[in-house]
Order: C-alpha cells, then structure tokens, then sequence
C-alpha cells in the first residue's frame, strides 16, 4: 500500500452484512492487499447504507494515502437484483429486504453523496470482471469469458471483449435461472428440483446453496439414511455439506458431482451460445482443500461438451480471491467507463 500520484478509482462491494473496498490506479494497480471490510448496515435501511458506503470509501482513501481529488470514478457493487442502473428491484430481495429498498437507486444515491461518478453492476458481474481480467491481464480486451459463482444462489456474469454484457433491461447474464437438461443428471427416482425464482430444473435449482438445502439434500438424505446431516436443520446442513466433501464423505460427493455435471452443462449452453475463451467457476468451492476443489474443477469440465476446435482454446479456472473479487471488478468496471470512448459512428442510415 502506500500513496500514489496519479488519477486512481474506488471499487466499493456492498454485501448483506459488510463493505469492501478496494482502490486502483489508473494504469491497473491495486492499492491494497486484502479486505478493508466495515459493517454495510443494510438492513438499517438505504438512508444508513448510503452513509456506511461513504464511510468505506472515505476508509480505503485514509488506509492507502490517496487525496479525495484523484478519485475520477467509483465502481459500486451490490447483491441483486437490481437493474442494470443500479436500482433494487421494486419485488424486495434477500439482502434488501426493508421497505424503503424497493424501488431504490442505490447508484444514483451513492453519487450524490459523493459527488463522483458512480458506475454499478450486481456482485456476480462484479466478480466475473474480476476474474476475466485477473486471468487474461494485457489481453483482456480481446478476451471473452462465462463465470459461474455458487452461492446462496447461483451468479456470475458473460464478459465480451473484456467488458459485462448486461443486456437491454440489465438482466443478461442470469446465469442461474437457465434451463439445463436433467436427464442423467438426476437419479432415476430424484423429484424435478425447483428455484426460488419459480422455475423447475434451472441451473440455480442444483448449483446453490440454496438447491442443496431444498432440493438436492432432502432426496440424497433418503439414500443415506443415519447420516450425520440428517440431524441439521436443511439451511444449516447445506453449508456443512462441502466440509464432508472434503473429508470424501459419499453423500456430499453425490451432492457436488451434481453440481458440477450442472455447471457443465450451463458451459454447454454458454458454449453454444457466446463460446467463450474462458469458463471460470466461483463461490466457496474456491476456498476448499486443493484435492476437492480440483475434482470439482475437474468433474465440471468433464460435463462440458466442447467441439474439438472449442477444447483446443477453452480454458477452465477459478475465480481468484473470493472475497475481494467484488470490489475488485467493480473498480474495474469504474476504470473502464473513463476510459470508454464515444460511441462510432452509424454505418447504415446515419
Ligand atoms: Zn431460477
């Protein structure tokens, strides 16, 4: 760390329970390390929020020495959903989940508070900009990539010549609520398994926590009956399930073999659909032991169908650090707004 000259950026990642941030200069360097994480007080309401966001960035100026005046832009991060402007959607969400929230431009506050450019995207987009160009460094911009993150649910992002494709209404990239094929995916007598987001057999209903907790786990558990799991209520159970899958347990390896062979084929669509350079897997299979996480890597690409011509460029990776991938990817996207040039001119009509 330490104080820089020049023009730098703030990348702000607001999550249920705190804020990181982070700061980079405006030649690609990262003024600090690890996390600068302080309490988020989301669910003290937008007003509470919009101050603790202010406290954060004011935070990682003092910690990194860099005068309020060479900040030209913020990139924010929040969960979702929200719009691709930054609004919180007018239904609720998990994290938002105060009144005053719904139908709030968090973006939009957040500028005015400080007074700078303030560029948004959710934390999956966040995340999946972080690890396009964490990965391909100088040749980013000329790079493509799908990134899946498990979670509470299933996020991620597409990144097209080295920025978010976030779509007309902001909800491109949506990754956990595609269809997947489930033949030879689910056992012969496992039920159809279900979203929150009201579809059945969606990517989000197998790889997320949440898909463990209400789909994956309650069939497993008849097929193991006396399992340790059995006693934790389902919430709980789902978050302890990658622990026994480090320890080789059989059941949670039945679990995430499941969740792998449907990221697999989430990367086939992707395949089909945009065929990117790279597929990157997130979330907290990142942090497991280096055997699990490579099997679950391993087990993910062996589910991808690839053309020959696909396989021979396709590269598979993992999201590097998790936690301040966030605030990482939106100083990223803030970096690339300043540096974003007018738009050419028409070819056809103009
Ligand atoms: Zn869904």
């Amino acid at each position: 760390m330490g104080g820089v000259d020049g023009p730098v950026v703030v990348g702000l990642d607001n999550g249920g329970t705190s804020n990181n941030a982070t700061v980079l200069t405006v030649d690609g360097r990262f003024l600090v390390d690890g996390l600068v994480e302080i309490p988020s007080e989301v669910l003290a309401g937008p007003e509470a929020a919009i101050e603790a966001l202010a406290r954060a960035f004011d935070g990682v100026l003092a910690l990194t020495g860099v005068p309020r005046g060479q900040v030209r832009a913020v990139g924010l991060d929040t969960p979702g959903p929200a719009s691709a402007t930054g609004v919180i959607s007018s239904r609720g969400s998990t994290n938002f989940s105060q009144p005053a929230w719904r139908g709030f431009d968090v973006r939009g506050a957040l500028e005015r508070r400080l007074g700078l450019p303030v560029v948004y995207h959710n934390d999956g987009n966040a995340a999946a900009l972080y690890a396009h160009h964490a990965y391909f460094g100088g040749e980013a911009m000329r790079r493509s990539s799908v990134s899946a993150i498990v979670g509470t649910g299933l996020g991620g992002g597409v990144v097209e010549s080295g920025r978010v494709v976030a779509g007309a209404a902001g909800m491109a990239g949506e990754l956990g609520h595609v269809h997947i094929p489930l033949t030879g995916l689910l056992a012969p007598d496992q039920p159809v398994p279900t979203c929150a987001c009201g579809f059945a057999g969606d990517a989000e209903s197998v790889a997320s926590l949440t898909g463990i907790a209400r789909n994956l786990l309650p069939y497993w558990l008849t097929r193991y009956p006396g399992h340790p799991l059995a006693a934790e209520p389902p919430a709980r159970a789902a978050k302890l399930v990658r622990g026994y899958g480090e320890r080789g347990d059989a059941l949670a390896r039945e679990v995430f073999t499941q969740q792998a062979m449907a990221l697999g084929r989430l990367f086939t669509v992707a395949a089909n659909f945009t065929d990117p350079h790279a597929y990157f897997v997130g979330g907290g299979v990142v942090e497991a032991e280096p055997e699990f996480r490579d099997w679950f890597l391993a087990t993910v690409r062996e589910h991808t169908v690839l053309r020959a011509e696909q396989a021979a460029v396709a590269t598979f990776a993992l999201v590097p650090e998790r936690d301040t991938a966030g605030a990482r990817g939106a100083a990223i996207a803030a970096l690339e707004a300043l540096r974003a040039e007018p738009a050419p001119r028409p070819l056809v009509g103009g």
